[in-house]
Formats: structure tokens, C-alpha cells, sequence
């Protein structure tokens, strides 16, 4: 069961003067169910690769399948409401709503989506749970730490059941408590609600808790502990 299909991508920045491969013929296959990391120097490529999974960007060549559709070739419009159906982001700054409540933060996709309030409350209720913050849910950001911002992020990102999630960079401004509490959290919606997980770290503790480890350099995947079910090629 494949949720990620990237196929001979490629983004060139700077085409015109000098020209930077940020991602040079990436093959990247993930099964549903997987917890992965994607990890290489800075300026390997990292962010560039999560952007075109996500289809926050599009590749100059290539394409990017996500549960056999290639969302490379889908207007704008189409993009965005594919984006909010099935894909959920989690960034390393948080990037809640400072105006809104936890709850808020997490309800909102789904408002957007046009579910109703009932069924809302009930979503919002099972994730808090699953994050460990029921009794935060009516809290604004500024009043939760680090750690609990970005619980609340994952909540957030889990709202509309999306098909996997993408994380950069989620642990990069956490102390270790609540970085391992995160991968606690996100470990156990792996294990237990099978939720698909991709992020990028140069965060060592987080890369020992991966049970997948792809590693970029300049723009190329030079190893993958799965390498069997992922080709690269020049
Ligand atoms: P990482 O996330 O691993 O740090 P990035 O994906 O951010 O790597 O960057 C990969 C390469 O692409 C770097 O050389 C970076 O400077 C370059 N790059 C990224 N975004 C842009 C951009 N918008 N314009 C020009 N170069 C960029
Ligand atoms: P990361 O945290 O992954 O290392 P960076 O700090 O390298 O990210 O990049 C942050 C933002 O700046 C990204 O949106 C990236 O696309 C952009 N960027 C990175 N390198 C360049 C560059 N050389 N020129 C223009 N934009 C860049």
C-alpha cells in the first residue's frame, strides 16, 4: 500500500546563473504505516524534497504520486484542496494561530472542510487525547511551552485524516524532555493508529527512533536502511 511515489525528481534553483541541484533524480518510494527520517547535511536538500512531496512546490522534472495520483499535474486550486485532505505539515517553528485556542488551531482545517460541529468536537476530544493535553485544549499558544505547541501542531495535522504526515525539522527548537516527548507521541499514533509519518532531523535521538533512515547529500539519496523497496539511479 503506497503513499508516497516520488519518481526521477529533480528542482534546480538558480537555473539561469548558477544553478543549484537541490534535489538531483530522487527515487523515493513509503508504504503506508511508515516512520521515516530524512537526514543529510544542511543544504542537502532536506526541505527542498519535503516541499515537493507535499506539493507545497513543484519539481522541474519528475513526478510525485500520492496514493497513485500524481499531484504534480494538478491546477493550483485542486492542489490546495488535495493538500488539505490528505496530507497533513508539521514545521519546526510550530506555526499556530497565536489568536486562536489549542482547540482552534486543530478545528480549523476541519471548519474549512465543512464537517460538521458534532462531529468536530468528537475529533478534537480523541486527538487531544492522543497528544496528552485534554486539559490544555482552551489555551493559547503563548501559554503552552515548546513541547506542547508542537503536540498541538501534530493534533492539528492529524485533523482531517490525512494519508501521512510531514515534519521538518519538528524537534529542532525542542530541549531533549520535549523532543522525546514528541517522538513518544508520534511513535504511539505510528504504532497504534498506523498513521504514516516522514520527517526530516539532524537530531540524533530522533534519527535513533526512526526505524527507516534515508540519507541525503547534495540533493541524491546515498543510502536508505529500506533500500530494497527504494531504486536510485544516476
Ligand atoms: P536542507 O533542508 O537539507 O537544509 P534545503 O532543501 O533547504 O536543504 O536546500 C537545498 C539547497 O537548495 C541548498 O543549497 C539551498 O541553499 C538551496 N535552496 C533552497 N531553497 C532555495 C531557493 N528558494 N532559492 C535558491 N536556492 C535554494
Ligand atoms: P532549513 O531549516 O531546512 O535548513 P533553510 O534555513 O536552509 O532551511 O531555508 C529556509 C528557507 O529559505 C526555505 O524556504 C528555503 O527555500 C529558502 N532558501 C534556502 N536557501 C536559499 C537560497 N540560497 N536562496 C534563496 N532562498 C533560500
Amino acid at each position: 500500500n503506497t503513499v508516497i511515489d516520488a519518481h526521477n525528481v529533480s528542482k534546480v534553483y538558480n537555473r539561469e546563473t548558477v544553478p543549484v541541484y537541490a534535489i538531483n533524480n530522487v527515487h523515493l518510494h513509503i508504504e503506508k504505516g511508515e516512520f521515516a527520517a530524512l537526514v543529510g547535511p544542511s543544504g542537502s536538500g532536506k526541505t527542498t524534497l519535503l516541499n515537493l512531496i507535499g506539493g507545497l512546490d513543484k519539481p522541474d522534472t519528475g513526478s510525485v504520486f500520492i496514493n497513485e495520483l500524481d499531484i504534480t499535474k494538478l491546477s493550483a486550486n485542486k492542489l490546495i484542496d488535495f493538500r488539505l485532505k490528505n496530507i497533513g505539515f508539521v514545521f519546526q517553528s510550530f506555526n499556530l494561530i497565536p489568536v486562536l485556542t489549542a482547540k482552534e488551531n486543530v478545528e480549523l482545517i476541519m471548519q474549512l472542510q465543512g464537517i460538521e460541529k458534532s462531529v468536530r468536537d468528537v475529533r478534537v476530544q480523541q486527538l487531544f487525547r492522543q497528544i496528552e493535553m485534554s486539559d490544555k485544549m482552551d489555551v493559547r499558544p503563548a501559554q503552552l511551552s515548546g513541547g506542547q505547541q508542537q503536540r498541538v501542531a501534530v493534533a492539528r495535522a492529524l485533523a482531517s485524516r490525512p494519508k501521512f504526515v510531514l515534519a521538518d525539522e519538528p524537534t529542532a527548537n525542542l530541549d531533549s524532555k520535549s523532543a522525546f516527548n514528541l517522538l513518544d507521541i508520534m511513535t504511539k499514533l505510528n504504532k497504534e493508529e498506523h498513521i504514516t509519518f516522514l520527517f526530516s532531523t539532524h537530531d540524533q535521538r530522533v534519527i535513533e527512533r526512526a526505524r527507516r533512515i534515508i540519507t541525503l547529500v547534495d540533493g541524491r539519496i546515498v543510502s536508505d536502511t529500506a533500500a530494497v523497496s527504494t531504486r536510485h539511479e544516476k
